[in-house]
């Protein structure tokens, strides 16, 4: 079938295959990423507007027992710098980003077991009473279904957990064998049930990622359906043992973006870092692919660098919650108004 075809059939909410989502993601014809992105960019329109998203991303520990192979925070990292925010610290951030106006908070870090479920309720309820219309997002990679059900009554709304890739073989060249995909997806089923708003993922030119894992991602994406997908290239890092391998490509990014835009509709769709960071603009062409989201980074500067996921992260420029006006100014000149409230999934 070809690719115009099996845009018609996407659109229409047909279920795809695997290799017809394969053939999607390899199709060559000339001009079909123009047809691709404008169709991803349109439905986007209808359901959200030219609204774009941002949520304030605090960056709370370095620490990870975890040890990802892509990953420049695995714990076989002996170079990198450790920090973790103290329970204060982390309320300040959000405080002083409710004070600029964002109305959601991405806690984001390795596994770091010293935050317990204690602390971590601990955390989100100071959070909730001092920024009481904002939405909390958590971010700190696989736990128990208790835990998760402790931080979704302590007030937690949302949970980012990427499945990175869901092509069994392709995950086990991505992690050591003490981590399983089978484990991260009863995670996401998990986060679901609870009522999480739940976003899974994954990267792009990953080492050993072909057309039929992407495939393999689009399959389960729309058996899953979660309420929030982050896409962005694999960029390598100097102390992992992925260093020498090359990164992902922009533009396979941007045809990954427009599929779950067409795919899922209603998706909360980020415009990520390492896009930005893999291309000066790259943030605008994922919004006109149909990104709908950037989070804008609130970690304080003096531990940002530390949080060094991969090589050249952009640490103080046009992503930095303090030049926030900048932001807004670069998406108003490419036809994009930011909007710092709570954008909950509709
Ligand atoms: N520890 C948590 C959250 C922090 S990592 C977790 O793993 O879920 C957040 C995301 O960063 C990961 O899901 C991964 O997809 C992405 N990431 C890690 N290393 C990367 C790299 N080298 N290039 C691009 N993205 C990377
Ligand atoms: Fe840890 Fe997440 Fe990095 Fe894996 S991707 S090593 S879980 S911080």
């Amino acid at each position: 079938m070809s690719c115009g075809n099996l845009l018609k059939r996407l659109r229409s909410g047909a279920m795809l295959d695997k290799s017809e989502w394969a053939a999607f993601i390899d199709c060559d014809d000339e001009g079909f990423d123009e047809e691709l992105f404008s169709a991803a960019a349109e439905i986007r329109d209808r359901v959200y507007g030219r609204k774009v998203f941002a949520r304030g991303l605090v960056e709370f520990t370095s620490f990870c027992r975890n040890d990802c192979f892509y990953c420049g925070l695995r714990r076989s990292n002996k170079n990198a710098e450790r920090y973790r925010l103290s329970e204060n610290e982390i309320v300040e951030t959000c405080r002083n980003g409710y004070e600029t106006g964002f109305r959601t908070f991405v806690l984001q870090g390795g596994e770091d077991l010293h935050f317990t479920d204690d602390r971590m309720v601990s955390i989100i309820r100071a959070i909730k009473k001092n920024c009481p219309e904002a939405a909390v997002t958590i971010s700190i990679g696989e736990r128990s279904a208790e835990s998760y059900r402790l931080m979704k009554e302590a007030g937690a709304d949302r949970y980012l957990l990427r499945h990175e890739t869901a092509d069994h073989d392709h995950y086990s060249i991505l992690h050591p064998s003490s981590m399983s995909l089978d484990k991260r997806i009863s995670c996401l089923r998990t986060l679901k049930a609870l009522g999480y708003q739940t976003g899974a993922g994954m990267m792009t030119g990953s080492p050993g990622s072909s057309a039929l894992t992407l495939a393999e991602d689009m399959v389960f994406l729309q058996d899953l359906r979660p309420e929030m997908v982050g896409i962005g290239p694999f960029i390598p890092h100097h102390d992992t043992p992925f260093r020498e391998m090359k990164r992902g490509s922009v533009a396979l990014t941007l045809r990954m973006l427009a599929l779950v835009r067409i795919a899922l509709p209603r998706v909360l769709l980020p415009a990520t870092t390492a896009l930005g960071t893999a291309e000066e603009g790259g943030e605008i062409k994922g919004f006109n692919a149909g990104a709908n989201v950037v989070m804008p980074n609130l970690t304080p500067v003096s531990v940002r660098k530390k949080y060094l996921l991969y090589d050249n992260k952009k640490i103080t420029g046009a992503e930095a919650a303090e030049n926030i006006d900048l932001i807004r100014e670069k998406f108003r000149a490419a036809g994009y108004e930011l909007s710092l409230s709570r954008g909950d999934a509709l």
